[in-house]
């Protein structure tokens, strides 16, 4: 087994469902695409995606001696309810904070790669910097963007059989001369169903989307007040959208995640809007200490919570 295969092989026991690998070379198609995108404010007041746009995009800026970027995937699906009585939670957000948990992971990761390569530079991510992971991911053939935006998985002529969206991205960049993947040739083809899917029309229909039209950014990004055109809109979503995934036909054999620490809290699987109402700041900290909804903080759950209240009624 080659030093690549024996990572790969590392990677996979720890429960990554893709592992993939791009060369560390700045990615001008990308650096372009995503500064067209800001050109047209789509990333409204996330200024963390202006600055240092080159660095996303040239992992050299951040490890000079860098040669190759491991790109792996983590499956966080469960099974999608949505009961329009209650307030609906995105499922990435359902158990522990997902950085932490692909944090964790890599770094056990890099530990072993140490180890199999004698001595090796690395420097691990988990959508904790500036990045673009996507890109990456797309250099390593893990798969394509989809319209809705999102990396989709897709078999590589069998390499990795993960296959959908629900999967966050964690990177390691090292010195290690690893052989690239090549990028995979796929897309969506005639498929609209995203697009019509999306009650905001906030999806673009090139791979991008308005953020400024996302009930994601606003529900979980957006700490001002959420224009009633977007609001009227979110029925009960109070933490994140899953519409744009749970249509996409590459998401139908979608596979439950066995990480342990991405099982549904019971409280956010169909929440019973009564107890998140009566809950006070204090309990609302510590029951939601380690997941991403505590990290959000307590005045965004109840804006949110109010406005599918209103929606309800
Ligand atoms: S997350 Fe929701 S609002 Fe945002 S693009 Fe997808 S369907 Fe539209
Ligand atoms: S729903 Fe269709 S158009 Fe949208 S990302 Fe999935 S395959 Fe592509």
């Amino acid at each position: 087994m080659d030093l690549k295969q024996a990572i790969a092989s590392e990677a996979y026991q720890l429960g990554f469902s893709a592992f993939g690998v791009a060369s560390a070379d700045y990615d001008p198609i990308g650096h372009n695409r995503h500064l067209r995108w800001i050109d047209k404010g789509y990333q409204v007041d996330m200024r963390y995606l202006e600055g240092g746009t080159r660095k996303r995009f040239d992992p050299r800026i951040t490890v000079p001696s860098a040669k190759s970027v491991i790109v792996c995937a983590l499956n966080y699906y469960h099974k999608l309810e949505n009961d329009p009585s209650k307030p609906y939670i995105s499922i990435y957000a359902r158990g522990e904070n997902y950085h932490a948990i692909v944090m964790d992971k890599l770094k056990v990761l890099c530990g072993k790669m140490n180890e199999l390569a004698g001595s090796c530079t690395y420097k691990a991510y988990a959508d904790s910097s500036p990045l673009s992971e996507k890109s990456l991911a797309l250099k390593a053939g893990l798969g394509f963007v989809g319209k809705n935006g999102l990396l989709i998985l897709s078999s590589n002529n069998g390499r990795n059989p993960a296959q959908g969206s629900f999967y966050f991205l964690g990177s390691i960049i090292t010195d290690l001369e690893l052989e690239p993947d090549s990028p995979i040739n796929r897309n969506c083809g005639k498929c609209r169903l995203c697009i019509e899917a999306c009650p905001t029309s906030a999806i673009l229909g090139d791979g991008t989307i308005d953020a400024s039209r996302c009930i994601a950014y606003h529900t979980i990004q957006n700490k001002g007040e959420i224009p009633e055109e977007i609001s009227s809109r979110m029925s009960n979503m109070i933490f994140g959208c899953d519409l744009c995934q749970s249509v996409c036909p590459f998401n139908k054999d979608a596979r439950e995640s066995d990480e342990p620490r991405l099982i549904s809290d019971p409280l956010l699987i169909s929440p019973d809007p009564e107890s998140f109402h009566n809950m006070t700041e204090e309990i609302f900290t510590k029951r939601f200490e380690k997941s991403s909804i505590g990290e959000k903080g307590y005045r965004l759950f109840i804006r949110n919570l109010s406005i599918a209240v209103k929606n309800s009624g």
